[in-house]
């Protein structure tokens, strides 16, 4: 998935492996994700699905915008 071809966005509840929910800009009416800032190893210091979390991380900087108040 290639962010930059997005059409466009808009807000979304996006639902983690985890269970955590949390807002984030999406073409997709909803999102799950396998991983999360609750769930991911730099903050909790667990180690687990590590190849996703590159992505999300990337994701979640670029939606910063939409997304301040769920950024730790
Ligand atoms: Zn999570």
């Amino acid at each position: 998935m290639k962010p930059d071809i997005h059409p466009e966005y808009h807000k979304i509840n996006a639902v983690c492996a985890c269970g955590h929910e949390f807002e984030l800009g999406s073409v997709n009416s909803e999102m799950k994700v396998e991983i999360c800032s609750a769930c991911h190893p730099f903050f909790t210091g667990k180690q687990k699905l590590i190849d996703t979390a590159g992505r999300i991380e990337k994701f979640k900087k670029k939606y910063a915008k939409f997304n301040k108040k769920d950024e730790k």
